[in-house]
């Protein structure tokens, strides 16, 4: 008798859990990439405790079909991809079909969805991966995810959480990037009562970063516009006044994405050259958009880095861009005003 076997659902779920969800933010920016992917046009988060108490995001997205919500929480259950061919030109933020039953292992989920405008959807609760309630119910065309008592039953995870502040630093900086990454999604934030962040998602850049910088960052930055044969940038970078002493300052999105990356970061910093101070950087939003065939994102579900082909080409792209952009404007101090 052998004694290798197959580790069962539940099981490969917690360990798959493990990786995905670190803390309430990795919940977030999952369930906010959902909703993103389904085509929302608002998506409203309520957090109670860092998160850690209850998480809510509800969008109004495609929906999720009645049939397919119970297999939505299934391991490698997606829609969004279906050959190794699209795996190489990856057009949405999630593709793994992992998010949502890892979730599920470690939490009190409930889902309400509809796909369509007829008022009625169905409703899914799940609790440590087991279904306990589905039901037909009553629902807006979209999607409403609780997420409830996050790692109640693997208590070894729980000890680990820092303190509700941490956890919601944690949950702001992930809205902020979404929202910066999506102007054209109207976003609303609230914690424990008290509303963080409200976006009007009407596609002004320059509106999302005095929404979460504040309106005089906002008037010092500058105007990011460039293409080239493979790639095209777009967004906002701050006159050497508005600098921040960490590179959490630097927002970098790429096909919409908020990933970290050296290989735009040191030419965004070279372009400044002399006009930083010592140790700041500059408060950036740098969007860039490539063929999905030149960006591997296919790296770690957790991690935030990218691989680019052609990344020297990439990298003096960015240098001159920025350069130019700060060039024009460089002698106009107080900057442009919001519009
Ligand atoms: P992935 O995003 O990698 O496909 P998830 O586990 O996050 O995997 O979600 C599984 C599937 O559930 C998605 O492919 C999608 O079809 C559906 N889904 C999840 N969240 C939403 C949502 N907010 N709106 C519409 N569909 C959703
Ligand atoms: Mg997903």
């Amino acid at each position: 008798m052998g004694v290798i076997r197959l580790l069962d659902e539940h099981l490969a779920n917690q360990i798959a859990a493990g990786e995905v969800v670190e803390r309430p933010a990795s919940v977030l920016k999952e369930m906010i990439e959902n909703a993103v992917d389904a085509g929302a046009t608002t998506v409203d988060v309520t957090a109670e405790d860092g998160g850690l108490a209850l998480l809510r995001i509800a969008d109004n997205g495609c929906g999720i079909e009645p049939d397919d919500l119970r297999t939505a929480f299934q391991r490698h259950a997606t829609s969004k991809i279906s050959t190794a061919k699209d795996l190489f030109q990856i057009a949405t933020l999630g593709f793994r079909g992992e998010a949502l039953p890892s979730i599920a292992a470690v939490a009190k989920v409930k889902c309400v969805s509809s796909a369509d405008a007829s008022g009625l959807g169905r409703l899914l609760e799940i609790e440590g991966g087991e279904i306990k309630r589905e039901e037909d119910a009553a629902s807006a065309r979209g999607t409403d995810m609780t997420i409830r008592e996050l790692f109640y039953n693997t208590p070894a995870r729980l000890k680990y959480m820092k303190t509700v502040q941490t956890e919601l630093g944690h949950l702001s900086d992930v809205m902020y990037r979404q929202a910066l990454a999506r102007p054209d999604i109207a976003f609303t934030f609230s914690h424990n009562g008290t509303t963080l962040l409200r976006t009007p998602g009407n596609g002004d850049l320059r509106r999302v970063v005095a929404a979460v910088y504040g309106t005089a960052a906002a008037k010092a930055m500058v105007e990011l516009s460039a293409d080239h044969p493979d790639y095209s940038i777009a967004g906002l970078t701050a006159l050497p006044v508005e600098t921040r002493s960490n590179r959490n300052a630097i927002t970098l999105l790429v096909n919409g994405r908020y990933v970290r990356s050296q290989a735009v970061v040191q030419p965004l910093l070279q372009a400044y050259h002399t006009l930083l101070p010592l140790h700041r950087f500059p408060l950036s939003v740098i969007s860039l958009r490539m063929h999905p065939s030149l960006v591997d994102v296919n790296v770690h579900p957790a991690k935030l880095e990218v691989r680019f082909s052609k990344e020297n080409e990439l990298r003096a792209f960015i240098e001159q861009s920025v350069r130019e952009a700060l060039g024009s404007q460089a002698y106009i101090p107080s900057g442009a005003a919001v519009r």
